[in-house]
């Protein structure tokens, strides 16, 4: 976790985060709302609650601890690409270029690689594939 590689990736103001706090409990999802020059996340709950972690303890998605586990904090994708818009698409960041060809469509540059590990495909071709119209 403290490779370089992942030092500062996707943490930033706007990281949608994941908290698995193992079988018993319900996942919680929020935002992060500041990172300080200290490394200490703050991260807002979206059901109220505010949590300060230190970066070096969130994990990347999929990413399990030294014994195993599964639970943790994760990110979980960085801020959406049109906020309150229709897309699933997530924003592009230095870290996470749009730069990866639509799995469906095969046009060059409309996935990120969260949206491509997600399985996401175009806007174009998720309403296609919703609303059931051709384009
Ligand atoms: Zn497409």
């Amino acid at each position: 976790m403290l490779d370089d590689d992942y030092d500062d990736f996707l943490i930033e103001v706007g990281t949608k985060i994941r908290f698995d706090y193992g079988a018993l409990h319900c996942e919680e999802f929020g935002t992060v709302t500041a990172v300080s020059d200290f490394g200490i996340v703050t991260i807002k709950g979206d059901i109220g609650f505010v949590e300060e972690i230190n970066k070096s303890c969130i994990m990347m998605p999929g990413e399990t601890t030294v014994n195993g586990s599964s639970i943790g904090v994760f990110i979980d994708g960085v801020g959406f690409a049109e906020p309150g818009g229709g897309s699933a698409l997530r924003a592009a960041t230095k870290d996470n270029p749009r730069n990866l060809p639509c799995p469906t469509c095969l046009k060059p540059n409309r996935l990120t690689r969260i949206d491509q590990a997600r399985g996401y495909q175009c806007d174009t071709c998720a309403d296609r594939a919703e609303r059931g119209y051709d384009v």
